[in-house]
């Protein structure tokens, strides 16, 4: 009978949450995924296949106004910081 974590299988981004529930300022911080996906910048300077792209922590706004997965040393430099409309940081559900 524990509340036990919702499962977030379907991914979709709004999925249909109940109107009634509060707003949590951490969902808009925090988005579960299955895979860490590569860094997109770290794609661009491996585009010679002679590197591994790392893999991102964070999908993101940067300060060029694109949003992108970013590794966090990626996001350190390019980010413009976390929560709606800015940023959310990737957890990989196992
Ligand atoms: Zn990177």
């Amino acid at each position: 009978m524990s509340e036990e974590a919702v499962d977030h299988s379907n991914d979709s981004f709004n999925g249909d949450r109940p109107a009634c529930e509060e707003p949590d300022k951490e969902q808009y911080e925090e988005v579960i995924i299955h895979n860490y996906p590569d860094c997109d910048f770290c794609k661009k300077d491996c585009e010679d296949g002679a590197k591994t792209p790392r893999k991102a922590k964070y999908d993101g706004k940067t300060t060029l106004g694109a949003w992108t997965y970013m590794c966090q040393e990626h996001f350190d430099v390019h980010g413009v910081g976390l929560g709606l409309g800015r940023g959310q940081r990737l957890l990989v559900l196992r």
